[in-house]
């Protein structure tokens, strides 16, 4: 069967040269007569794949020795609690802006463990907007500022860093290695692998190292990332397959020209299927101008009687999971790096057809 091209959220799309050298290499790793997922985490083959893993990511990304690259288990929602355990210390107040469902579940796992001050929220627009920097009301008080850059769900990206006197804080998970960032912007960065890392399962995350070492008392050692620090993140086994895997995707971005590379594909992809659903009365994105993602574009049909068939036709048709998240319906075209413009120009020439049929 032909392989499909693939619109999903996450899990997500991987680069078909991955998924290629991983076929080649599962039974017999190099040579060495096991494959990788059947060896020690401690053993010199898995040891060295997550060395040049880090060393690659750090490359991609311009990481400073100043920050600790960790590779972890739990996903970006483990991420929710272990971000003020580690970094509340004394202090008993953190600040987090709600630009939507993602920011909201961060949200709510902090309030377990201090006072969450929301500096500034966009549900009022049904968050299709993000609130002006100047319009936040942040506490100079707080122990960090968390945000999420991109909104998975409803489809809004910050195209600009926030200013903050305190450690800045990134669920990065839908939008890390999609463009070039300053990491030295961030105290911390996190994020699922699912999406433009790799395969489900392990999660990342990169820290200031002045900013290790105040983990709450009651922080399991799982989640305490001085600990994953001085462990080289192998305080227990880690995911090793998902490691070689992510280490693969990070070999083919450079492949591709890095980030800056990356960068000019992914905006010509959301430009291209923002300009088909903006130039048609059929289709519609209710994202501010400004906002609108370049990994998650979400989209309904004039007519939601049709969003059924739009899916069973669009499904047929080679071009699968394009169904909106169930919190918000209609559709949503998630175009994550391994996601190629031939994918893109399929879905427009469907969408375009379809209307053609439809309207
Ligand atoms: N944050 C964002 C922005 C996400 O998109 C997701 C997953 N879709 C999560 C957090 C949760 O990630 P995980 O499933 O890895 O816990």
């Amino acid at each position: 069967m032909d392989r499909c091209y693939n619109f999903c959220a996450g899990p997500a799309a991987v680069p078909e040269a991955v998924l290629e050298i991983a076929r080649d290499e599962m039974l017999n790793w190099h040579g060495a007569g096991l494959s990788l997922m059947e060896m020690s985490h401690r053993s010199p083959e898995v040891m060295s794949v997550a060395e040049r893993a880090e060393r690659t990511l750090r490359e991609l990304l311009g990481i400073s020795d100043d920050y600790a690259v960790l590779f972890l288990q739990g996903g970006a929602s483990t991420q929710f609690s272990a971000v003020p355990l580690n970094l509340l210390g004394s202090n008993n107040a953190a600040d987090y802006v709600n630009t939507g469902q993602w920011s909201k579940k961060a949200i709510a796992e902090a309030k377990r463990y201090c006072n969450v001050n929301v500096v500034a929220s966009s549900e009022d627009t049904k968050f299709s907007t993000i609130p002006p920097r100047d319009s936040w009301q942040v506490d100079s008080g707080a122990a960090y500022l968390h945000y999420t850059p991109n909104e998975t769900i409803g489809g809004v990206e910050y195209f600009w860093t926030p200013q903050a006197d305190v450690p800045l804080v990134a669920d990065m998970s839908s939008t890390i290695l999609s463009r070039p960032i300053e990491v030295s912007d961030f105290g911390v960065i996190y994020a699922g692998a699912q999406k433009n890392i790799g395969p489900a399962g392990l999660t990342l995350v990169i820290v200031r190292r002045d900013l290790l070492g105040n983990a709450d008392d009651k922080c399991p050692a799982m989640l305490n990332w001085q600990v994953a620090a001085d462990n080289d993140s192998m305080y227990n086994t880690p995911p090793t397959f998902a490691l070689y895997l992510a280490g693969l995707v990070f070999d083919w971005l450079q492949q591709q020209g890095g980030l800056p590379a990356m960068e000019q594909i992914n905006r010509r992809k959301a430009e291209k299927l923002y300009a088909a659903i903006d130039g048609s009365d059929f289709y519609a994105n209710p994202v501010e101008l400004a906002s609108r993602s370049l990994m998650n574009i979400p989209f309904t049909l004039a007519d939601a009687g049709l969003d059924k068939v739009f899916l069973q036709e669009s499904e047929a048709a080679g071009l699968l999971n394009l169904k909106g998240h169930r919190s918000v319906g209609g559709m949503r075209a998630s175009l994550y790096n391994a996601v190629s413009e031939a994918a893109v120009d399929a879905l427009i020439a469907f969408m375009q057809d379809f209307e053609q049929r439809n309207a």
